[in-house]
């Protein structure tokens, strides 16, 4: 996967969903535990874009970080048994 091949297909969020922060975390995962769900609706697929590779057809999240000194440029594979609707 590299950036350069990916086309954005469309955003997951709402303005309304926007500020919504909670995460979804039943198992102990964290924000970007490679096994944490993902949960639509909740925090960060509540500001996530989709976009797909051109190369391998792959999906994959992003999400800008945006902390106290820093923006941080996240990617996320999208796999279909992570996916979650609690
Ligand atoms: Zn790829």
């Amino acid at each position: 996967m590299s950036v350069d091949h990916l086309a954005p297909l469309g955003v997951l969020g709402t303005e309304e969903s926007w500020e919504r922060l909670d995460e979804f975390h039943p198992d102990g995962t964290n924000l970007w535990s490679p096994d944490a769900p993902i949960a639509l609706g909740w925090h960060p697929y509540t500001r996530s874009s989709l976009w797909r590779c051109a190369q391998c057809s792959g999906a994959f999240l992003r999400y800008t970080e945006y902390g106290g000194y820093y923006v941080e440029e996240r990617i996320r594979p999208l796999l279909a048994d992570l996916i979650v609707n609690p």
